[in-house]
């Protein structure tokens, strides 16, 4: 823990130092090292291309697969650690996995190549993710908050949307973090697999870099399509929100909001999008 000190009251400090001060500095330094020797050998070609739905034009250089085996590496780490809290029988299992079926099956036609997985994890906190990739977690805590199967569906949309408008990846190349990661995964420069696994660790970073506002709202816009499209109701969507604000006023706010950032003026964007959604959605009779 001592290069961890060290680390914090060196003033001149770089950004990408501030970003790693959970790590030991010897870690960084691996992971530096293999940035420099990588910018040698690798192309750094950025891609040009556009967010589905609100056809953004974006810049990343992480591909697809690069994605999946970043959040891959997370999503272990984290089945690992909370193996006891997973859930895997029961109606609450039932029903997420019901739920991400139908929104999973409409972001792959998208992102063909990520692999879908949901899993649930006994917390009581309020919160869900999707990783890079595709590997989503759900928590038990936003179950109340979802209330029905149409807003699981509106948390699991947002949530997809991150991976498939490539958001962790955008927010990797505005840290200077993607070339530290393009070398990791390459492989070519990690050494054994202990020494991999070390230096993956510093991807966590990346894995979990918070989004920004812009990305927050995107995401609300294109899960709000998805769940129209996988035959949910897009009115829930602004029922949801409005139960989301509430229960943010509220003594002790759920986690997700602090995790997914917004404003007084995410309902009214999240309506302002309902007539897309509307011609975009097909119901279906199991929903
Ligand atoms: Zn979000």
């Amino acid at each position: 823990m001592a290069s961890q000190g060290a680390a914090r009251h060196d003033p001149a400090m770089s950004s990408t130092a501030k970003v790693v001060l959970g790590l030991p500095l010897a870690r960084l330094l691996i992971a530096l090292v293999i940035a420099a020797v990588a910018v040698g050998v690798l192309l750094h070609e950025t891609r040009s291309q556009k967010t589905p739905v609100t056809h953004r034009t974006q810049h990343v250089q992480l591909t697809d697969r690069q994605q999946m085996q970043l959040g891959a590496q997370e999503y272990a780490k984290t089945l690992r650690e909370d193996r006891a809290d997973i859930v895997s029988s029961g109606a609450q299992y039932a029903r997420v996995q019901r739920v991400a079926r139908h929104i999973e099956a409409v972001a792959a036609r998208d992102k063909p190549d990520f692999v879908w997985k949901v899993t649930l994890l006994r917390k009581k906190v309020a919160n869900a993710y999707c990783l890079p990739g595709g590997k989503i977690v759900v928590y038990t805590g936003i179950l109340p908050l979802t209330k029905n199967d149409a807003g699981l569906a509106t948390v699991l949309g947002h949530e997809v949307s991150h991976a498939t408008a490539e958001h962790v990846a955008e927010r990797m190349e505005r840290e200077h973090l993607t070339r530290v990661a393009a070398a990791i995964i390459a492989g070519g420069v990690a050494f054994t697999p202990g020494q991999f696994a070390r230096i993956t660790a510093l991807l966590d970073l990346g894995a979990t870099l918070p989004f920004s506002r812009a990305q927050e709202s995107e995401a609300d816009h294109i899960g709000l399509i998805y769940m129209a499209r996988a035959g949910y109701d897009p009115h829930q969507a602004v029922a949801f929100w409005n139960r989301m604000l509430r229960a943010g006023k509220g003594k002790e706010p759920p986690e997700f909001l602090s995790d997914h950032p917004s404003d007084a003026h995410r309902v009214e964007r999240v309506e302002g999008w309902l007539p897309q959604a509307e011609r975009a959605y097909r119901p279906t009779s199991s929903s």
